[in-house]
């Protein structure tokens, strides 16, 4: 990774230091780490289309961010040889923009719609006959003059990436043929992710530095190449050959993040539900306290926090757990616990 020069390493490949989220993105299947029901399915569906010379069935892609939908999208576009056309949600604000991507497109191709739960009622509307009939009735003019247009499209496939499960309409969902759930990630499928991508960036890494960051990970890839990152850099700073445990720990340690993976919202999450004395916590509530939007804290902190076994979600609201009360009672020191109030439970 560094070579030594006027009494200090430097890295050899500067260029490195700029690569892309993208350019971590694996190709093939094979590089595709973890997911291993998702990706035996998928496989299994594009090989019976390309053996029957047809369009690959719609793919509803379902997951918290970071999982690897976006990847897994431009994979299956690379297998089947098509082009892929990628947009999101809230892009398509009218129907003439959808039609305009959808008649661009070659008949097997690939449109991917990311965040496709914020697509508005009318857009996805028009994307039912195109996903169904291959066709769309576009309205010209309004008024009197108002006229429809049938406009014919090529047979595509329609990929469409979800955060948020609930949000879709029913019929919609039952539009796609195949349905994927991404799962996060165990620590033993992170560290192989982090391996490649060290490995990309030509850094050397000890085995227990890689387990250290995939175990602070909290399941999500995405989550695993910034961590790597930002060690990267402090390594290069510190003009270390090597990335070791003790720099992993003095980098997690500066990013507030403790031995669970926690992140200061996380144990604001938990305290401000720790408030509730037992009593569940609506999620309103925990949004207000902590300053952040209602999906946002449902999409991206609760999965770990009820994985780790730390919350529980019940009916009447989430409730933290024993195990949760003790995490926070042992981190009262890190940033975002707001914890005299739980100080010596555990004592
Ligand atoms: P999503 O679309 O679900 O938000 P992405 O597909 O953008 O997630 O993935 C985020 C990043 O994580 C990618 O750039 C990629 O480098 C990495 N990644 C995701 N899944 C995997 C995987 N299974 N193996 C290796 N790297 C992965």
């Amino acid at each position: 990774m560094a070579e030594k020069k006027d009494n200090k390493f430097v890295f050899k490949e500067l260029s490195k230091r700029h690569l892309l989220d993208h350019d971590l993105r694996p190709r093939s299947f094979s590089e595709f780490i973890g997911q291993e029901r998702a990706k035996t399915n998928l496989q299994i569906f594009l090989k019976a289309a390309k053996m029957r010379e047809e369009p690959l069935d719609h793919v509803l892609l379902l997951g918290m961010p970071g999982l690897g939908k976006t990847t897994l999208s431009h994979i299956i576009a690379n297998e089947l040889q098509v082009e892929m056309k990628s947009t999101s949600g809230p892009a398509l604000e009218k129907a003439g923009d959808l039609v305009g991507l959808l008649s661009n497109l070659k008949r097997g191709d690939v449109l991917f719609i990311d965040e496709v739960h914020r697509l508005s009622r009318n857009v996805e509307e028009y994307l039912y006959s195109a996903m169904e009939d291959h066709a769309v009735d576009l309205v010209l003019d309004q008024g009197p003059a108002a006229r429809s247009v049938r406009v014919h499209l090529q047979r595509f496939t329609l990929i469409a990436a979800t955060t948020r499960e609930g949000l879709l309409s029913a019929p919609f969902r039952s539009r796609f043929g195949v349905i994927e759930k991404l799962e996060l990630y165990p620590d033993e499928e992170l560290a192989p992710i982090l391996e490649r991508s060290a490995g990309i960036f030509e850094m050397q890494i000890t085995k227990e530095a890689i387990d250290l960051i995939a175990s602070r990970s909290r399941g999500v890839p995405r989550i695993t190449n910034r961590l790597l990152r930002r060690i990267r850099d402090l390594t290069q700073v510190k003009n270390c050959l090597e990335v070791t445990r003790e720099i992993v720990d003095e980098g997690l340690a500066m990013m507030g993040i403790d031995k669970a993976g926690l992140v200061s919202t996380d144990r604001q999450i938990l305290s401000a539900v720790a408030k509730g004395d037992g009593e569940p916590v609506g999620l309103k509530t925990i949004a207000v306290s902590v300053g952040e939007d209602e999906g946002t804290i449902e999409e991206v902190y609760e999965p770990y926090l009820i994985r780790r076994g730390f919350l529980v979600k019940t009916p009447r609201g989430r409730k933290v757990t024993a195990t949760g009360l003790k995490h926070l009672s042992q981190h009262a020191d890190a940033p975002g616990t707001d914890l005299d109030y739980y100080r010596g439970l555990f004592s």
